[in-house]
């Protein structure tokens, strides 16, 4: 892994520049995983040490309550490769990669969870890649070691959705094991569950996107955080960035088309009722249908408009007040100390 984007830099003024600015930031988002961490701190920092990369690891404390916190202070006042970052309180696993982007340093950036499900052992495949000039190269859990219901089947579908609507084509959108060139992940404005949407913001960018098969394990310590629930978060998020993608260039197009549908149903509706009652002489006052046709065209566009613009509202606010998703308690590095 000579030469390139993640090269190590080896003379005079240079070697002070690579000491700042470490080949690779390894950012890991941490949510009461005390029992892994140990574990995956010695993985990641001997497989790097073996490809003899300049690193530093990120751990994002993400408001643990087991003591992850506590022990990532510890370990990062005596380690020199470990910058741990202590959010406030728990924002979710976006905000906490957010916040491991906005800490990082190194050329190149991977990122994967702190529950040994990604093995570290893959990094350097990850970067390897990069090197042959793609810009975000993203894990394949080929053999995913996950409920099959509760895992596998949500994330086969919204894979699936993905895919179909934002023209990348890579199977398994959820796995965190991935590598970026650092200025790619620079100016991302994240937010809900925007982090596997990535590869869909960065291809939007332009951005070389690549997919490899990595290692997959069960989880070994603790619990999965998420359930079912997650799925639906996902979703909405998918249809947010779908809307905004044609509703920042042409809002008409969105919402002209579901007023045209609208209009033309309603008025399809009341064409029918005024024959009946001018052929037929009914009366149509107490129908269910006319009750129907109101609710669902009226409440339905209304609702679904408005939830759109909210969302849109939210997008625009994080990105004009720049107001973080997540604030931090404390940056414990050995240096500062
Ligand atoms: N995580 C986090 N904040 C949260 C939930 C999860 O930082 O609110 C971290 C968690 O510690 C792990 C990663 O995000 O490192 C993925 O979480 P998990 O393993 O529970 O998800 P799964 O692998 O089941 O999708
Ligand atoms: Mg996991």
């Amino acid at each position: 892994m000579r030469g390139g984007l993640i090269s190590k830099t080896i003379t005079g003024q240079n070697e002070a520049i690579s000491a700042i600015v470490p080949d690779v930031s390894v950012v890991v988002p941490i949510y009461n995983e005390v029992e892994s961490i140990p574990h995956l701190l010695e993985a990641i920092a001997s497989t790097l040490t073996a490809s003899e990369l300049s690193y530093e690891i990120i751990c994002v404390d993400d408001g643990s309550s087991d003591g992850s916190a506590e022990f990532l202070r510890r370990e990062a006042q005596t380690r020199n490769d470990l910058k741990a970052v202590i959010l406030r309180r728990n924002y979710g696993q976006t905000a906490a990669m957010s916040a491991g982007f906005n800490h990082a340093l190194g050329k190149a950036i991977v990122t994967l969870d702190a529950d040994l499900q990604n093995d570290p052992v893959d990094i350097p495949m990850l970067l390897a890649k990069l090197e042959e000039g793609y810009d975000l190269v993203s894990g394949w859990r080929k053999n995913r070691q996950d409920g099959a219901l509760k895992r596998l089947l949500p994330s086969k579908i919204a894979n699936w959705l993905i895919r179909r609507t934002t023209s990348v084509n890579i199977h398994d959108y959820g796995c965190s094991l991935k590598a970026y060139r650092a200025e790619l992940v620079a100016d991302m404005n994240l937010y809900g569950e925007l982090h596997r949407f990535l590869p869909a913001l960065a291809y939007i960018e332009g951005a070389r996107i690549t997919e490899i098969p990595v290692r997959h394990h069960a989880r070994r310590f603790g619990q999965s955080k998420y359930g079912l629930s997650r799925t639906f978060r996902v979703l909405m998020d998918l249809l947010t960035i779908l809307f905004m993608k044609k509703f920042l260039t042409r809002p008409m197009h969105v919402f002209g088309l579901w007023g045209l549908i609208s209009m033309l149903s309603g008025g399809a509706i009341a064409i029918y009722l005024t024959f009946v009652k001018l052929a037929f002489h009914q009366d149509i006052g107490d129908r269910p249908l006319l009750i129907l046709a109101v609710l669902l065209l009226v409440a339905g566009v209304q609702l679904f408009c408005f939830g759109l613009l909210a969302e849109l509202l939210m997008r625009t606010y994080h990105e004009s007040q720049g107001r973080p998703i997540y604030r931090v308690r404390e940056v414990v590095t050995k240096s500062v100390k």
